[in-house]
């Protein structure tokens, strides 16, 4: 059995998947807003009551029988997603827009109170990992799986693993500046990274709006202006293929880096289904191929993605193996 939490500034959920990927039991708590302990308290509280209820041994009750040698383990392994990364350098959480976590060894701290090693992973790798191996990139072998939504994200899947990368930042292209400019797009909107001209600050749902707002004065959030895009208003059109434009120059770009069996899009815009229509044409262009061929598909899985790729974090050897 794999356990997999999915944490956020306002909810947690915990699911219990069997070995098949078959969903067994699924909790959802508020996130403990008494500071950095009571959330691993939480988190600790979940797993155990997810465990209850499909009657394996409560999280810390007894030691892991895990270990090299010892077989296949029969406490269920855990992973946990968040907004957010561990650095590389200190082993604590950085990059998290919730800021409770930041400079804290979430892992350690864990697997500390659960009596087991844990798996801690920026939400965009689990979102990626969860379509690879339940949803809409079954099947392929290199999955890139985008973020669009408040934010611009990604996470690459390779042979059903997360590649991290050496500075654990593999699949980050929302802060990539946006290529092939036109005059008019320079320098580009600012980002609150620092730079100008994010991939995240033109691509984006605020950078949607934001850019529909530069163009007429009004200011819609994109499901707005997709309907009115869709009723014939010609400046909604125009913000939709502004926006289409340069995803397609973003997503050319990684294409040309990583060129991924199957690209799969999540996050709110990911319900702009102009975008799989009109992304592959717009993009053929900018692709260093006579070929381009790479599917480009909505999520399947939905909100669920991060908490069963949270879930899907331990391969069975790496689970049976005791830990990384
Ligand atoms: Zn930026």
């Amino acid at each position: 059995m794999r356990i997999g939490v999915d944490l956020g500034g306002t909810k947690t959920e915990a699911v219990a998947l069997g070995p098949a990927g078959d969903e067994l039991a699924r909790l959802r708590i508020a996130t403990p807003s008494g500071g950095y302990d009571s959330v691993v308290r939480g988190i600790a509280e979940l797993v155990a009551a997810v465990e209850m209820q499909v009657g394996e041994t409560p999280a810390g009750a007894q030691a892991p029988a895990i270990g090299p040698g010892i077989g296949p383990s029969i406490v269920p392994s855990i992973g946990i997603g968040i907004p957010g990364s561990l650095s590389p350098a200190t082993g604590r959480v950085r990059n998290a827009n919730f800021t409770v976590l930041i400079g804290h060894a979430l892992d350690r701290d864990l697997a500390a109170a659960l009596g087991r090693p844990v798996r801690v992973e920026n939400d965009a790798n689990c979102f990626a990992l969860a379509e690879a191996m339940a949803g809409a990139g079954q099947g392929a072998d290199t999955v890139f799986g985008v973020i669009l939504g408040t934010g611009v994200g990604g996470g690459i899947v390779t042979a059903g693993r997360v590649l991290a990368g050496r500075n654990l930042i593999a699949g980050e292209w929302g802060h990539n500046r946006l290529p092939a400019l036109s005059p008019g797009e320079i320098p580009g909107p600012p980002c609150y990274c620092g730079r100008t001209g994010c991939i995240e600050a033109w691509c984006s749902g605020p950078a949607l709006s934001a850019d529909h707002a530069r163009a007429t004065g009004e200011t819609l959030d994109p499901p707005t202006i997709a309907a009115r895009a869709e009723a014939g208003d010609s400046a909604a059109q125009a913000t939709l293929e502004r926006h289409l434009g340069r995803l397609a120059r973003a997503l050319a770009g990684v294409v040309n880096l990583l060129d991924p069996d199957l690209i799969v899009l999540g996050g709110g815009l990911s319900n702009l289904f102009h975008l799989y229509d009109r992304l592959p044409e717009a993009m053929r262009g900018h692709v260093f191929s006579d070929v381009f061929e790479t599917p480009i598909l909505k999520n399947r899985l939905g909100d669920s993605a991060g908490v069963i790729g949270a879930a899907w974090l331990w391969s069975d050897e790496e689970h049976a193996e005791g830990g990384r």
